[in-house]
């Protein structure tokens, strides 16, 4: 390979086979079917000796270790390091669980990453010289989640809220042919508009624009989610409103593709952070009690597993915990595509891009594994779901207890500057 980019995709199918307990909105039964299929896609690069790959995968989310565990396999397989590989997750609503005891969710983890295995084979075979380039639209199909009632938050379209609109389209076609062969997207909206009362397996929002476009392009389209923690599709309920809601994106994106120019003398880079971070500190168990109570009477969830491992770790002291949290960025072209894995904010996103004044920049969550949200600053104290209750509802499963404390967010906007702030536009 000389100095010229290539770049490979791929989609491979990892819908499970049978029925399934399915992952968000606690649904007491397991799926009942497909609406649509699963994939997971890769977009692999290389220019010169540097590779980076982004893996997509339609799932609310896995651990970061079993998260960690398939990258680490894809570095060894490519050579590569941890940093160089970033996977995704979709965040759809309606996908299986990967974390049970029951052994169809262990089989279908399984499945899961030998079909990534498959995934990263085929792109690497499919690299082909390429060019790129970028383009942002506006897409206007997410609203604000949480309203503010007597200083809490609580469930609802907050139509004065921040969102983050900015769709970034990298398109990418051959060196020679010009034709197009692959795309990929970020979206800041959440991918629930099925809501619990669907048992069927679908890639909601993100996998209706990526097979919807897929259809029309000819081409893998890799959709993933940006800051979309607090933001819900404007439109939810039925197969109807998501065929609705996606067709609004693909329309838009469609249509903005022919027009993409493409970038002359192209970078890619990688930078990759493990941060030190910190829960807030629970003082007593009185207070932890409070919480499930809160969680409980909200979200009608089994708290008991949160307040006895609470009971455990606090003994007479304070509880809090230490995290090391990685933060990675790809460089592609002119574009930043950088990600955390938790739901972060629409605000964050467009502190950081504002901070480094560079409209180009894409922080988003749902990055190399799940540990529940990252909340604003100006949200903390406003509490409600994304911020007190995820914990207790997921903190058992996904191994956050508590809420990341209120400086968090702050600490990531000065990693940003510091790292990525000589290189606005
Ligand atoms: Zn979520």
């Amino acid at each position: 390979m000389n100095d010229n980019l290539y770049v490979g995709f791929s989609k491979v199918d990892i819908s499970p086979v049978g029925n399934i307990p399915l992952m968000g909105y606690h649904r007491p039964s397991d799926s009942t079917g497909i609406l649509d299929r699963l994939y997971c896609r890769t977009m692999m690069m290389k220019k010169n000796n540097i590779t980076l790959v982004i893996v997509t995968i339609e799932n609310v989310g896995f651990t970061v270790d079993f998260t960690k565990k398939i990258r680490k396999q894809i570095a060894y397989e490519l050579k590569l390091t941890l940093a160089q590989i970033m996977v995704c997750f979709t965040h759809t609503h309606s996908a299986p669980t990967t974390i049970s005891d029951d052994k169809r969710v262990n089989h279908y983890c399984e499945s899961v990453e030998t079909s990534v295995h498959k995934s990263i084979r085929e792109a690497l075979h499919h690299l082909e010289p390429a060019e790129i380039g970028w383009e942002t639209i506006e897409c206007k199909v997410g609203v604000n989640r949480r309203i503010h009632q007597n200083g809490y938050a609580v469930m609802g379209d907050n139509e004065k809220g921040p969102v983050d609109h900015r769709v970034p389209i990298l398109k990418v076609v051959n060196r020679d042919s010009k034709n197009l062969f692959g795309v990929f997207l970020r979206i800041g909206v959440h991918a629930n508009v099925l809501k619990g009362d669907n048992l069927q397996i679908s890639g909601d929002l993100p996998g209706w624009i990526s097979t919807h476009l897929e259809k029309i392009l000819g081409c893998p389209i890799l959709t993933s989610i940006g800051a979309a923690g607090n933001i819900n599709p404007r439109w939810r309920g039925q197969p109807k409103e998501l065929s609705y809601i996606a067709n609004l994106v693909v329309e838009k994106v469609k249509s903005k593709i022919p027009k993409i120019k493409i970038e002359s003398d192209i970078l890619i880079r990688f930078q990759s952070n493990e941060l030190p971070f910190q829960t807030i500190k629970l003082s007593s168990y009185q207070k932890a009690e409070n919480l499930a109570r809160e969680a409980m009477k909200n979200w009608g969830v089994d708290t008991s597993k949160w307040l006895a491992e609470i009971k455990n770790e606090l003994k007479n002291d304070l509880f809090y915990q230490l995290l090391s949290m990685e933060i990675q960025t790809f460089q592609i072209g002119k574009a930043f595509i950088s990600g955390f894995p938790a739901e972060i904010f629409a605000e964050t996103a467009l502190k950081i891009s504002e901070k480094l004044n560079n409209n180009l920049f894409f922080f988003g969550g749902y990055t190399n594994g799940y540990t529940g949200y990252l909340p604003s600053k100006e949200e903390f104290a406003f509490g409600g779901y994304e911020v007190d209750w995820n914990p207790v509802v997921y903190g058992a499963v996904f191994g956050r207890l508590l809420p990341l404390e209120k400086e968090t967010e702050d600490r990531i906007i000065s990693y940003f500057k510091n790292n990525f702030g000589g290189e606005s536009q």
